[in-house]
């Protein structure tokens, strides 16, 4: 009943040459594709260049990050309302990286999902544990806190235009996946922590997994029943990984 979601996090990388490249390569795949929708999030510079690489259809895609505010002196950001403009669908909200390295709190980060979701962009909120608090089996009040704070700011049906990416920050970018046990474990706490505020959108909303998926282990973890795709790194900035993604979620 939920679309699987195979969604590519290109980070700060690329150039308009392999953009292309990119792009360009996985047209075929993702016109192929049947029953799973293929994104993009391309660094904010490449996103006109993604809007006309994109245009039939068959990659969606959207931003890294929005700024809180719209429009006015923020020298440097990019606005939820320039990413819009350009056709795009997603933006991810509170990626572990942002979180750390741009010291962004669970309020920021509720109030960006806010702005994006009001400019007509589907926030694509990032949550996960650091390893130390997986280790002091803060797991699972790690990830409600920070929904608590999307949910305490905007109320639990704002999550229902969303999508949900658990990425444990001790998986991501380390070649250190979480077993499917593992994720399916914290996706399924998600699920039923969200079921006993909303039931309904516990269960329209997709649910992805990241942390260092790649082809060898994207089959096994798409398989589990509360993981509904999954938000991909490094793979994704190769046309044969994230091809074999995309298969592995149909
Ligand atoms: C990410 O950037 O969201 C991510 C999961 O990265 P990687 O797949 O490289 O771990």
């Amino acid at each position: 009943m939920r679309t699987p979601l195979v969604m590519g996090n290109w980070k700060l990388n690329g150039t308009k040459e392999s953009v292309a490249e990119l792009l360009n390569g996985l047209a075929g795949p993702a016109a192929k594709a049947t029953g799973v929708e293929v994104a993009v999030c391309p660094p904010a510079i490449f996103l006109g260049q993604t809007e006309a690489l994109t245009k039939d259809g068959a990659i969606e895609f959207g931003a890294q990050n929005c700024d809180l505010n719209v429009a006015g002196a923020f020298t440097g950001e990019t606005s939820a309302v320039m990413v819009k403009s350009f056709g795009a669908k997603y933006s991810l909200v509170g990626h572990s990286e942002r979180r750390t390295l741009h010291a962004e709190t669970d309020e920021v980060v509720a109030a960006k999902f806010k702005v994006i979701q009001d400019n007509g962009l589907v926030p694509v909120l990032c949550i996960g544990e650091t390893l130390e608090e997986r280790e002091a089996d803060k797991t699972n009040s790690v990830v409600e806190k920070q929904l608590a704070a999307v949910i305490a700011a905007h109320g639990v049906a704002a999550l229902e235009n969303s999508v949900i990416a658990y990425e444990p920050v001790w998986a991501i970018g380390t070649g250190k996946v979480a077993s499917k046990e593992q994720a399916q474990e914290v996706h399924a706490h998600i699920r039923q922590w969200l079921a006993a505020q909303d039931a309904n959108v516990a269960a329209k909303v997709q649910i992805l997994y990241g942390g260092s998926v790649g082809p060898a282990t994207a089959a096994e973890l798409f398989a589990q029943p509360d993981i509904d795709g999954g938000l991909v790194g490094g793979a994704s900035l190769k046309v044969a990984d994230f091809t074999a993604i995309i298969e592995a979620a149909q």
